[in-house]
């Protein structure tokens, strides 16, 4: 007999961030989505949020636009930057201006503020439905399995660990960019540090690149951070 642990049954929920600054209406919008079965994360702030998406990739988000640490038209554009998943804005405001340059920026769908449950529901059943939890998102020759909580190059699934996977997740938000030993240990471990953890994580992270032949993929610069390239460069 097969035994499915918690942590199995929360991988195969559908994922749901919520990015709202407001505790009542957060808490209140956490339990209705959870007792519909969905595992939710609730971040207070923008910076939070885009934290959360890229460490572990939802399946839809749900978007206050009034958050205290960014304006709601950077959130937009940096989340479309970090995954595909459907975006609903939640809005107290019904004008067309701002509809149509949320829409632009990468927004899927609008829900006014004060919203009826039943309604907003029925709105994340449908684009969960439209979208499919299982398309990939793929960066250069990585393809990202949102729903499957797994990472593959060229085809090849790598294999990785949570932590392996949260870690090339966040490298591969910003290919290329140099992501300093600090950050990606407040990215990973918002709560506590360990240096050596992240050490040998990145070491087995670089043996299941070098499997499918993308270790000189992940550049590591000393005493600067680490780098994923999402492709080999060009040789001219
Ligand atoms: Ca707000």
């Amino acid at each position: 007999m097969t035994q499915t642990s918690p942590s199995t049954d929360q991988l195969q929920r559908p994922h749901l961030l919520l990015i709202e600054d407001d505790r009542d209406v957060r808490r209140i919008l956490c339990d209705e989505l959870a007792l519909e079965g969905f595992h939710v994360h609730a971040s207070p702030t923008a910076e939070d949020g885009l934290h959360c998406a890229a460490l572990h990739p939802p399946d839809l988000i749900l978007l206050d636009l009034g958050l205290p640490d960014l304006p709601g038209d950077e959130v937009t554009r940096q989340l479309r930057r970090l995954t595909d998943a459907p975006i609903v804005v939640l809005t107290a405001t019904d004008a067309l201006q701002e509809r149509v340059r949320q829409l632009s920026l990468g927004a899927n769908d609008f829900v006014m503020k004060p919203y009826d449950p039943r309604e907003l529901l029925a709105r994340v059943h449908a684009h969960l439905r439209r979208h499919g939890r299982s398309a990939p998102l793929h960066i250069g020759r990585f393809a990202l399995h949102r729903g499957e909580h797994r990472l593959s190059f060229d085809g090849h699934d790598l294999g990785l660990s949570p932590t392996e996977l949260a870690i090339a997740s966040a490298l591969l938000s910003e290919p290329g960019q140099l992501f300093s030993r600090e950050h990606l240990e407040r990215l990973i471990w918002p709560d506590h540090t360990c240096r050596n953890a992240l050490n040998v994580h990145v070491s087995h992270l670089r043996s299941k690149l070098a499997a499918v032949g993308a270790g000189d993929l992940l550049v590591s610069v000393r005493r600067s951070g680490l780098a994923l390239l999402s492709d080999h460069p060009e040789r001219g």
